[in-house]
């Protein structure tokens, strides 16, 4: 197996081995760009593949292998390539992607190492992978190698969604987990269901008419006549003389007779044992990442959005409401004061990344934005509460300066365009107080309407 190390208008640097280790590199004088692992065996190309993305100063490197593999292989690579020069291309589209997220260093801690490892690879998703040895039974490559010390992959692949930074995306399988350690390796098994014990025995019974008697059927077979043990009447006709009751099953720790067995299903790994309708189901299911994981991508709690872009001036969502607020009481109170909410919310980034590439909309997008923040006023501040879409609070402006406001930005739009006509488009909405205020309305109430106009 050759595991090359492409570096930028260098030679690459190639190492042959067996079984591919971090000490292969730990004492290496370079930083490479990107890395390219040639191998014919599979598990060998894996096993590379999980040392460099655990190996945390490249864990978000571009990792290239030279076969399509298996579905770890795919979990956990950004493609096939067939050649360094091919490699180090790929490598400079996820690079460039990095620049929004402050590079491809790691961030010392698990949630940005890996939303910064989707962010840089537009349309990638957590696939599920099943392994009956694995204690989850679905594993997720890509988190097993990036999770923290000490933290279980489940729990925060659940976290990361119920904070919506992932959302679930295709459903592979439903699995029932214990209830006190959520292992899904359960055994099921039928027991009686009057003492619960396992020793139960399927059997033929014998219900006699004369006496009532009900028992398994070999106590009524003497001399090779069927005879009731009890009342000793002989039993000829079924239906006249005795019949079959519908229990089938016997227990012998408590003789108790019964026609179905209970199933418990007990767990492996703790012993618990509950009835299966006690169990929690857990959905399988593909994940990928959210806008607000997009966003969170970019910095710590959209701390990314100061410090990524100089001089923007936007604000976080809480301080933007707050700052809404405050403008709407005033406005309450001095009907005189006037302020407008502008929203903007550019409607084709798919299709731009479709026609451009992911790198040059991305950029085109974030130049837009960027430039927008030079069209504000002193007091106006900013928030960007998705991807695509920008609020702007301008306190003292009536509609004309909204008009105005919006006018150039669609001029912008306009010059955004390139030689083959692909441009942004936008949409927008400006509401304008006190006239447009509603009675009780309040800041959330008003961004979500405003939010409602952009739809
Ligand atoms: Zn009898
Ligand atoms: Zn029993
Ligand atoms: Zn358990």
């Amino acid at each position: 197996m050759f595991v090359t190390l492409c570096q930028q208008d260098h030679r690459p640097s190639r190492i042959e081995t067996e079984r591919f280790d971090v000490a292969d590199i730990q004492d290496l004088a370079f930083d490479p760009l990107c890395i390219r692992i040639e191998g014919e065996d599979t598990e060998a190309v894996n096993h590379a593949l999980q040392t460099i993305r655990a190996h945390r100063p490249w864990s978000l490197k571009p990792v290239f292998t030279a076969m399509p593999g298996d579905e770890v292989t795919r979990a956990l690579h950004d493609g096939v390539c067939q050649s360094d020069q091919q490699a180090l291309a790929l490598a400079r589209d996820i690079e460039t992607l990095a620049q929004s997220v402050n590079g491809l260093e790691d961030a010392g801690h698990q949630d940005q190492r890996l939303l910064r490892f989707m962010f840089t690879r537009p349309g990638k998703q957590l696939q599920p992978v099943k392994d009956w040895r694995h204690a989850d039974v679905y594993s997720y490559p890509l988190l097993e190698c990036f999770v923290d010390p000490g933290e279980k992959t489940g729990e925060w692949r659940t976290r990361l969604l119920r904070r919506g930074l992932l959302q679930e995306h295709e459903l592979y399988d439903r699995l029932r987990l214990c209830g006190s350690c959520s292992s899904p390796h359960l055994n099921y098994v039928d027991v009686c269901p009057n003492c619960g014990d396992i020793h139960i025995e399927s059997k033929k019974f014998i219900h006699c008419f004369t006496c009532g008697h009900v028992a398994p059927q070999e106590a009524f077979t003497s001399d090779g006549i069927l005879a009731c043990p009890k009342c000793l009447s002989a039993l000829k006709h079924i239906g006249s003389d005795y019949d079959r009751p519908l229990e089938s099953f016997l227990c012998s720790a408590c003789e108790q007779r019964f026609a179905e067995p209970e199933v418990v299903a007990s767990c492996l790994q703790c012993g618990d044992t509950a009835k299966p309708d006690e169990l929690v189901v857990r959905p399988v299911a593909s994940c990928q990442l959210t806008e607000a994981g997009r966003l969170m991508a970019r910095g710590d709690d959209f701390m990314g959005l100061f410090y990524s872009v100089e001089n923007l001036k936007f604000q976080r969502p809480q301080v933007f409401l707050h700052m809404l607020d405050w403008q709407i009481s005033i406005t309450r109170r001095y009907p005189d004061n006037h302020f407008a909410l502008v929203g903007i919310r550019i409607t084709n980034a798919g299709q731009l990344a479709e026609a451009l590439g992911h790198v040059s909309s991305m950029k085109l997008v974030e130049l837009f934005i960027r430039l927008l923040s030079e069209y504000m006023r002193d007091a106006d501040i900013s928030m960007r509460d998705q991807e695509y879409r920008v609020w702007f609070l301008m306190p003292h402006a009536d509609a004309s300066d909204g008009e105005g406001f919006l006018a150039r930005v669609e001029r912008l739009c306009e010059q955004s365009a390139d030689a083959e006509g692909n441009r942004l488009q936008i949409q927008s909405c400006g509401l304008f107080a006190p006239a447009d205020l509603e009675d009780g309305e309040n800041a959330e109430l008003l961004l979500a309407r405003a939010g409602g106009l952009l739809q």
